[in-house]
């Protein structure tokens, strides 16, 4: 039987970075206490429904999960663990905002099993981070690593960006270089995306900075690519390279369509073939505003599981396709993926079929021809 992922959304920050429009906020941390109690009400409420099913991973983001005080960041742990039934093993993730770690958040993290850590590094140039509006500099990354370590958090990812503002090859290079020295098991490498309304998007308007370039960005990213792998990681998704056994499961089972549970705001679930999205502003969430439920047919949870599966380098399992949703993928889709075959998009291996390393960069055509 699938076991379900648990998500746990901190929505709190020390300020906004330039680029972001996730569903964090600045200064509200008096808010923190009141928070941690409207979430650990709807882990609760949740569990009353779903009962003390099993669950393999647990995963902290935001926002910032590191700015808890460590006696709220335990109160959710615990009552995660009262409610759930979590592996012996779990993977228990926490994303972390260096410069915001302290060595007895660590030691709570740890006691209350916490063994990853996923730190948002992003790139190693001080100037970089300031015109991102980062709070950090490289040595609160070095510090924080040595943090999560002394505590006996084994794991580690580090967040990198290419596509920043003024980022050039070299810096990547450099970025790549300092990560590697932190002996993470983990890298994800993503490129910047500027969103609508942000600090950022309005300086390119007024040209006050230009972004690398679509050129420059390939390249970039092939070298992290290249340079991952002399350094023994392997790529699993497209902008997810682990060392051996080191994949992030919470992720690769969302991928590969797995139940989860998300908890607080803007926190997604996928349960029992139904999505719910909580409100993702942190005021309509502590107010008690309903999330939006939405039952996922089978047409739709057919396409989900592709679009999803095809992330993964190994892509999807024919034969898993077909015990899901009792039709041969052939049947659903084998007349409208014929040019994606034909022109090497996407490449079919035994029961697997997965896209090339082409079809990666044009992934988007081939979902469209899957519609
Ligand atoms: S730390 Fe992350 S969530 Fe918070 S403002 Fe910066 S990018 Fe957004």
């Amino acid at each position: 039987m699938e076991k379900t992922g648990i998500y746990v959304h901190i929505p709190f920050c020390v300020r906004k970075c330039a680029y972001c429009d996730f569903a964090s906020f600045a200064n509200r941390e008096e808010d923190m206490p009141r928070y941690v109690e409207a979430l650990c009400r709807e882990i609760r409420t949740r569990a009353e429904k779903t009962g003390k099913i099993p669950v393999d991973t647990v995963f902290f983001g935001g926002g910032t999960p590191s700015l808890l005080p460590p006696a709220l960041f335990e109160k959710i742990a615990e009552t995660l663990r009262e409610c759930f039934c979590l592996d012996a093993d779990a993977e228990f993730t926490v994303e972390s905002n260096p410069g915001t770690l302290t060595e007895e958040l660590a030691r709570t993290m740890k006691k209350c099993g916490v063994n990853r850590l996923s730190m948002g590094m992003q790139c190693a140039q001080r100037h970089l981070l300031k015109s991102l509006g980062r709070i950090h500099g490289m040595e609160d990354v070095v510090s924080a690593a040595a943090i999560a370590r002394e505590a006996g958090i084994e794991r580690l990812n580090l967040d990198l960006m290419l596509g920043l503002p003024g980022q050039t090859k070299e810096d990547m290079a450099e970025t790549l270089e300092q990560a590697l020295q932190l002996h993470p098991d983990h890298i994800s490498c993503y490129a910047l995306i500027v969103e609508d309304g942000t600090p950022l998007k309005e300086r390119l308007e007024k040209g006050e900075i230009t972004l690398p370039g679509d050129e420059l960005d390939r390249e970039m990213y092939e070298m992290c690519r290249e340079t991952l792998e002399k350094h023994g990681f392997h790529q699993y998704e497209i902008s997810n390279f682990a060392l051996d056994e080191c994949e992030c499961r919470h992720n690769v089972n969302c991928w590969r369509y797995h139940p989860y549970l998300g908890f607080g705001s803007a926190a997604h679930s996928f349960y029992g073939g139904e999505r719910r999205a909580n409100p993702s502003d942190m005021d309509a969430y502590l107010a008690g505003e309903a999330p939006e439920t939405e039952r996922i047919s089978e047409e739709d949870a057919m396409f989900e599981y592709v679009m999803l599966g095809l992330r993964l380098t190994r892509g999807i399992s024919l034969r898993a396709f077909e015990e899901r949703f009792h039709s041969s993928f052939d049947s659903v889709y084998g007349e409208r993926l014929q040019e994606a075959f034909k022109d090497g998009r996407l490449v079919r291996e035994g029961d697997h079929i997965r896209l090339s390393v082409h079809g990666m960069d044009v992934m988007n055509s081939v979902l469209v021809a899957l519609l």
